[in-house]
């Protein structure tokens, strides 16, 4: 044993004892001297054992799909090709993507869709994926969809109007049964979460899940990760927050236990795919308003007949705009994207 690693072992076991003591309650600036409670009961965090860590890996935005979504989005019966394994057993990430439109018709294009296939769709986002599609999502443990916020999902054969479905998954910690055991913790405690490493910290609110199915891992969202430079198979550790120590340099599984990634080639921005722009008209009809192709937008009210059309103007219309100008009217829609670039270009835009 080397001299480092011999102080760095005593160090460490000075902290933890140190650590035990600010649990069971000695005087420490800025924390209580009561055990910490969460709803009344002990923290679990107590009886935590810290020298076993958990491989994290981060749950790049993706959806779960119902069997009836994905008849109306790639087509009935149709089955998805599975293209990667995950790290729970009987999880994978499958070939097909969706498109995810929100409300400022921007949308998210190639959003993997993950198998197998639920009883309710499900759309999972950071909150980065929130701010471009400009929708606020909740943050909810997965399948706790009540209330929750709505998309329109768009398919090579069709799309759909969730009502309900999309969440910012909450940080939680798969644990096996023998894992649980060890730790000293059941499923749905709470617990905090360390990483190690220059932009270390420590992750609360981390719902516990155990089952005999699972095998250990945590699961956060691309922003969390990103936070911390979290990358997949990042070792963490399960900690009592409130205890006070160095943080060490990070650290990695062995590559048998690095957790695949979802692979992800999404990219965002304004829709000016016209097959996409087709699709949402099929949605978009229900709700009143119609997108058609050749960027024009007609729209039919429920009384009578009356159907006007409106023109889109998009980033790749701008040139037709350079002499006259834009004209914004009621039936004019200049996308956000087009109107920055209109005038970055010093083209008019008027009403
Ligand atoms: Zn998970």
């Amino acid at each position: 044993m080397d001299t480092e690693k011999l102080i760095q072992d005593v160090v460490k076991s000075v902290m933890q004892k140190l650590s035990v003591g600010i649990i069971q309650g000695s005087q420490t600036p800025g924390n209580t001297s009561e055990p910490v409670k969460v709803d009344g009961k002990l923290k679990v965090a107590q009886t935590v054992a810290s020298d076993k860590k958990i491989v994290c890996s981060i749950s790049v935005k993706h959806v779960h799909l119902c069997r009836e979504h994905l008849d109306v989005l790639y087509g009935k019966d149709y089955e998805p090709t599975i293209l990667k394994e995950l790290y729970q057993p009987g999880n994978y990430a499958y070939k097909e993507t969706v498109t995810v439109v929100g409300p400022k018709l921007n949308a998210i294009q190639n959003v993997r869709i993950l198998g197998p296939l639920r009883s309710k769709s499900q759309v999972e986002l950071a909150k980065t994926d929130c701010i471009i599609l400009g929708i606020d999502a909740p943050v909810r443990p997965s399948g706790k969809l009540e209330g929750t916020t709505s998309c329109v999902l768009i398919g090579p054969k069709g799309a759909v109007y969730l009502s309900e479905g999309v969440i910012r998954a909450n940080r939680h910690l798969h644990l096996s049964q023998e894992d649980a055991d060890y730790f000293g913790i059941k499923d749905n405690d709470e617990v905090d979460v360390r990483v190690t490493g220059p932009k270390g910290l420590t992750f609360n609110n981390v719902q516990v899940r155990v089952s005999k199915d699972f095998v250990s891992e945590m699961h956060i969202d691309t922003d969390d990760g990103n936070a911390a430079d979290v990358v997949n198979g990042t070792l963490v550790e399960i900690v009592n927050a409130s205890c006070i120590a160095p943080i060490g340099p990070s650290t990695i599984a062995d590559s048998n236990r690095i957790p695949p990634n979802i692979p992800d080639n999404s990219i965002s921005g304004e829709i000016t795919d016209p097959n996409i722009l087709r699709n949402m008209n099929s949605v978009m009809a229900q709700a009143g308003g119609v997108l058609t192709t050749s960027n024009t937008i007609s729209s039919s009210n429920n009384i009578g007949s009356a159907r006007t059309t409106k023109t889109v103007i998009t980033v790749a219309d701008l040139d037709s705009y350079k002499v006259s100008g834009i004209k914004l009217s009621t039936n004019v829609i200049l996308s956000p994207l087009a109107k920055d670039e209109a005038l970055a270009r010093g083209i008019k835009i008027f009403s």
